[in-house]
């Protein structure tokens, strides 16, 4: 059979296949760490569970509103004015499968064929093809590592042609972890709101900044940019609720109204059951997330400070998520048993070949001097992964 033309220009999602053919070489017996992984390793904590058993038991297997069930959009709707100082009604919000799928229906219904749609690089990999998804064109702005990959004002405007529809933000990032201030943002929307150009926020690890930063939402800046935004926030990072598939989206009505229409033609509602896991996650006890954060502090500090030690190796230290992104520039030219390292690409398949070290190469998220490592994995494999790693370095010629 033939597949269509939008299919062929899709490719699988890297940090999903990298993940899986490391979790493969685990069960086939090899003694694989993974950094690869862009989840956390922590069990969804007890509450939440709980909550969906109850939901089971009390017979919530039915379908819901499309856009999720009004205790749940409540939810979220105080979590908005609580944690960004954004007011929402209950029709600006819709719940959807995961916020992958939350990004999918705003691009779907935001752009069309011939729009541009700003990008700051490096990405996250499912902006690029859902982008494409929406036949609008990804135009990847390349930001700079000494101004930690955050994209300047100045960088946006000259980005910006008589096309661009939206830019796609992402504080804190991934890959990168970098976090906007405030003072930042507003430069940036400064920008945005003058030409007219639409903002779709990422907002999934805003539970996850460190050193007494702050998450600020680029929404809650001034009503003219809330306006003109779409906030995208879920459940699968700061809950450890991966497979349970939630997500959420804050619009305009118009744009909300449109992404559950979409959403009505395609999943239905998200399931029932996970709703009520993630009603529980937001109303709940937060404990659990301090503990998880407290934990991914100290293990961001100790994976900083040992990259930087090591030779041919820069780091910055990024402000949130749960990812590393060092660089290799100066190992390009070295080689180890006849391979040669060209890019940060050769360097992860050296890694995964010689000492079964996973990680994600750079240009997945099209950047290709650097690697992704996620520590969202245990203390002890962070130790071993970087003690192979280091050993790695002191034989490359
Ligand atoms: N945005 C970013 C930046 C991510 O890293 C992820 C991780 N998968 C998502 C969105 C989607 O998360 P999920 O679909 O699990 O809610
Ligand atoms: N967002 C995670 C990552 O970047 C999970 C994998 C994915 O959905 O792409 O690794």
């Amino acid at each position: 059979m033939e597949i269509s033309q939008r299919a062929q220009n899709i490719s699988a999602s890297p940090t999903l296949a990298i993940d899986a053919k490391a979790k493969q070489m685990i069960a086939d017996g090899k003694k694989v760490i993974n950094f690869g992984a862009g989840e956390p390793d922590f069990d969804t904590p007890e509450h939440i569970k709980k909550a969906a058993v109850e939901a089971l038991k009390e017979g919530a297997t039915k379908y819901t509103p499309v856009a999720g069930i009004p205790s749940l959009k409540k939810a979220i709707i105080e979590k908005f004015s609580m944690d960004n100082g954004l007011d929402y009604e209950s029709d600006q919000i819709v719940v959807s499968c995961g916020a992958k799928h939350s990004l999918y229906n705003a691009f779907m219904i935001l752009c069309q064929q011939g729009d541009e749609v700003l990008l700051p690089a490096p990405y996250w990999v499912s902006y690029l093809e859902q982008i494409k998804l929406a036949g609008a064109t990804p135009v990847a702005i390349k930001t700079r590592e000494e101004n930690g990959f955050k994209v300047t004002p100045e960088e946006l405007q000259q980005a910006i042609t008589s096309k661009t529809r939206l830019i796609i933000l992402n504080s804190p990032g991934n890959p990168t972890g970098a976090v906007y201030t405030r003072d930042e943002l507003s430069a940036l929307a400064e920008v945005l709101v003058k030409n007219n150009v639409y903002i779709i926020s990422d907002e999934i690890y805003e539970k996850l900044v460190y050193d007494g930063q702050e998450h600020i939402s680029i929404a809650a800046l001034d009503t003219q940019v809330k306006d003109c935004t779409v906030v995208i926030n879920g459940m699968s990072k700061s809950y450890s609720m991966t497979g349970w598939r939630i997500g959420y989206t804050a619009a305009p009505h118009n744009v909300a109204r449109s992404m559950a229409n979409l959403q009505s033609h395609s999943t239905s509602n998200p399931t029932s059951i996970a709703q009520a896991g993630a009603r529980a996650a937001i109303t709940g006890s937060q404990a659990p997330l301090e503990n998880m954060l407290e934990q991914f502090a100290e293990r961001r500090k100790y994976m900083v400070e040992s990259l930087k030690s090591m030779p041919g190796i820069s780091c910055n230290i990024p402000g949130g998520a749960f990812y590393v992104f060092p660089n290799i520039k100066d190992l390009i030219g070295k080689s180890f048993n006849d391979k040669t390292i060209q890019n940060a690409s050769d360097f992860a398949s050296l890694a995964l070949d010689e000492i079964q070290v996973a990680m994600v190469p750079g240009i997945a998220f099209g950047e290709n001097e650097c690697f992704r490592l996620s520590y969202a994995t245990s203390m002890n494999s962070i130790e071993e992964g970087l003690n192979r790693l280091r050993r790695l370095l002191d034989k490359l010629q």
